[in-house]
């Protein structure tokens, strides 16, 4: 990390509030709902499609999970109402993962049944690595019961992904569906690769792994060389835009919004350009869309847990025509 990104990192918490919300306008859909599908009617001439984030995670108490469980049935009902192409991403601590596993299995069980009414695919966002093992656990129990519309995100930065996604796939068949990120979390290097070459290559080769397994696989990354490796091994895999998916005979139902085994994710505000432009080629492309009032915690906390986003930030702002929204 730079002078000046380690300076952001230093200064952005003696910064007054608004300054922080100026930088993270670029990043949220605002503080409701409401501004949320705003601006998911103003994105969706883009050809993307979306997944709604809540903002908040690791809570101290159970009262607490009532908000995000209201909050979540409120999205899913707008998701029907307004016929908006997305599906929600939810993080398992906030449910109470870390406080009570029954609770929080029982609040998950009640979002996934009703997204289930209504065809609408849950993702649980991985965390830091104390609930890796627990969240892919709740995955697990829910399609136990027949709950096939969840699935989690495996980091390629941890040691244990390979091992994870045959695990994982051996359990769920063929409707495992994963999404790979890098990892936004710092581990040590006794559970996680830590150079940026390793962690690159870490991930491509999940991505290998999970497209060999049969696994309906969401790439989230916005780095090149990912992006690169991924569109080599789809195509040579023979998948890609308009293709039916060459791994499985019709008959495996996926939720309606998915692609042909596979999709393109990104965060919203960051890295339009390469977005629009795998969309333009036909590659189905998810926006992930945060909104809330935890806003200005979600931010400090991501900024202190992996200062390099501050980088990310500097460059957006001094050269924005790098990273249009
Ligand atoms: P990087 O090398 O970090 O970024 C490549 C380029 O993208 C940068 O050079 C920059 O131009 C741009 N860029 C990247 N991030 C930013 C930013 N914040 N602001 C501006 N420009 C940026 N991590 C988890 O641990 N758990 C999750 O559940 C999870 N879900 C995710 C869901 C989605 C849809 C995405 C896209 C990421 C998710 N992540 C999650 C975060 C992920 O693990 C990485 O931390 C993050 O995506 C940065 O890695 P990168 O692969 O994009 O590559």
């Amino acid at each position: 990390m730079g002078l000046v990104g380690s300076s952001i990192v230093r200064l952005l918490p003696l910064a007054p509030k608004f300054v922080v919300r100026w930088v993270a306008n670029r990043y949220m859909a605002g503080e409701t709902l409401n501004q949320a599908l705003g601006v998911m009617r103003r994105i969706g001439s883009q050809g993307a499609c979306f997944t709604v984030d809540v903002l908040g995670e690791e809570i101290s108490s159970l009262d607490e999970t009532r908000f995000f469980i209201r909050e979540y049935e409120a999205v899913l009902d707008a998701i029907v109402e307004h016929e908006i192409d997305a599906n929600i991403s939810i993080k398992p601590t906030a449910f109470g993962l870390l406080i009570d596993l029954k609770a929080a299995l029982d609040n998950i069980e009640s979002l996934i049944r009703k997204a289930s009414e209504h065809e609408i695919f849950v993702r649980l966002d991985m965390e830091d690595s104390r609930v890796t093992q627990s969240t892919i656990d709740v995955a697990l129990a829910m399609h136990s019961k027949g709950l096939t519309n969840v699935g989690v995100v495996l980091q390629g930065r941890l040691l244990r992904t390979p091992l994870d996604i045959s695990d994982i796939s051996r359990v769920t068949g063929p409707s495992t569906d994963f999404r790979i990120c890098k990892g936004a979390y710092l581990d040590s290097a006794d559970i996680s690769h830590t150079g940026y070459r390793e962690i690159v290559d870490a991930t491509n080769h999940a991505i290998d792994l999970m497209l060999d397994s049969g696994a309906y696989t969401a790439i989230a990354s916005h780095d090149t060389p990912v992006i690169k490796h991924s569109l080599e091994s789809l195509e040579s895999r023979g998948m890609g835009p308009s293709k039916a998916d060459p791994r499985h005979s019709s008959d495996v139902v996926r939720n309606r919004d998915k692609g042909p085994g596979y999709e393109f994710q990104f965060l919203l505000g960051v890295r339009g350009d390469v977005r629009r432009k795998l969309s333009d080629q036909g590659h189905r492309t998810r926006i992930y869309v945060p909104y809330g009032t935890k806003w200005y915690e979600y931010s400090m906390r991501r900024l202190r847990e992996n200062p390099e986003v501050a980088m990310h930030i500097t460059k957006a702002l001094l050269m924005p025509w790098t990273n249009r929204r």
